[in-house]
């Protein structure tokens, strides 16, 4: 699903990565781990096409990604890559059903289709009570449910989330692990999650370590 390659990164005269090699297959759910600084965010962000690498290649399902244009890249990242941060990055004034059906509409899909499908979404991540609720009436799980959801709607080859247990308690951070891995289990959903959450990471299907810009 997803290739990399030689992947280095600098800014300025810091070089972060230093030459990252990696695969990922379909429905692996892949935990990247290592201290502050070691370049996970960053390593994050290029996989994800957010952000490009000063040498090397990546490939996600299949496409290389330098060989895109920036509308054509822009186009490629909404339909195939799903993103979950730390703060679920909710808009306020949209309730639950409205923000996750942001990713369709952009993709330029139908919006009463897009709405039963977030509504299926959301009975699935058990919150079918939570249909019409905005962020601010939602408990911090809850929001990081719909984030995945909204993360989820136009079917992405792969999700990436960046410490997305890191703003959650034990309770919920366990009914978030449980998730990633029925959605794996049901629907061969592929996760990469850079994570301090060393629970989430040892029941990972693989753990990455990172330290200096490189893989351990
Ligand atoms: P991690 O996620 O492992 O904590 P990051 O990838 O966030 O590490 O950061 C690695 C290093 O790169 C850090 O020293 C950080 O300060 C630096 N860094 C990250 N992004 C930028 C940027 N946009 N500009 C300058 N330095 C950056």
């Amino acid at each position: 699903m997803i290739t990399a390659r030689g992947i280095k990164k600098q800014f300025g005269d810091l070089q972060v990565l230093k030459g990252i090699d990696l695969d990922i297959r379909q429905g692996e759910v892949v935990s990247i781990v290592g201290p502050s600084g070691a370049g996970k965010t960053t390593l994050l962000q290029i996989l994800g096409t957010l952000d490009k690498p000063n040498a090397g290649e990546v490939s996600v399902n299949n496409i290389a990604i330098q060989q895109l244009s920036e509308k054509e890249l822009s186009r490629f990242r909404n339909a195939n890559i799903g993103f979950v941060f730390q703060f679920h990055q909710l808009l306020p004034e949209f309730n639950a059903v409205e923000n996750i059906i942001l990713p369709a509409l952009i993709a330029g899909k139908n919006k009463a289709k897009s709405e039963e499908k977030a509504r299926s979404l959301l009975a699935f991540l058990n919150l079918h009570d939570r249909e019409t609720h905005k962020p601010a009436e939602l408990s911090g799980g809850e929001k990081q449910r719909v984030a995945i959801a909204r993360a989820l709607i136009n079917d992405p080859a792969v999700v990436f989330a960046d410490e997305p247990t890191g703003s959650l308690d034990s309770q919920n951070q366990e009914e978030l692990h449980k998730l990633f891995f029925k959605l794996r289990d049901e629907f061969k959903q592929t996760f990469v999650i850079v994570t301090h959450d060393l629970h989430l990471a040892h029941r990972s299907d693989r753990e990455i370590k990172m330290k200096d810009g490189y893989i351990e």
